[in-house]
């Protein structure tokens, strides 16, 4: 009997180490996410404008990252801003001008050589576009946010 003794087997490390989806390293990301959701999630890219799916979706429901499922905007909050991407007027879990209990953060961004408001996932920082403040009613804001950093769950009817 062939019988090959490696000493003590140790079952530590992976197993008690909880892997949170914002610690995945980039090359796990490429293998999770299509090539364009990990250009615009992971590495700040913009998807061209008229080009999302869901650009003129009027279905009611709600959108959840595409990176880690968490929600972030509703239905209810969705306008059509004619610029070309999906527009929100606010977050989902939003309260007044309360945004503590929604599923994104505000970042400044001056890439472009222009301060502007960079909207990201709270849970696992995907980057899902930009806030202006040219939005209509109350809130006075147009979240600009990438089709392929959503995915669209219908409510159930
Ligand atoms: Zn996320």
């Amino acid at each position: 009997m062939a019988f090959r003794i490696h000493g003590v087997f140790s079952q530590r490390s992976e197993e008690s180490l909880t892997t949170r989806e914002s610690s995945l390293t980039k090359t796990e990301w490429q293998k999770k996410l299509t090539p364009e959701q990990f250009y615009v999630t992971r590495e700040k890219g913009t998807e061209p404008p008229f080009s999302g799916i869901y650009l003129d979706n009027k279905e009611a429901g709600m959108y959840h990252c595409v990176c880690c499922d968490s929600p972030l905007f509703s239905s209810e909050k969705k306008y059509s801003s004619g610029t070309g991407w999906p527009s929100f007027s606010e977050a989902h879990g939003t309260s007044g001008s309360d945004e503590s209990h929604t599923g994104i953060l505000r970042r400044l961004d001056t890439a472009l050589g222009l301060a502007r408001t960079e909207v990201v996932c709270k849970q696992c920082e995907a980057h899902l576009g930009h806030v202006f403040p040219d939005g209509p009613g109350p809130t006075g804001q147009r979240f600009c946010i990438n089709s392929v950093a959503l995915k669209f769950k219908p409510r159930k009817h």
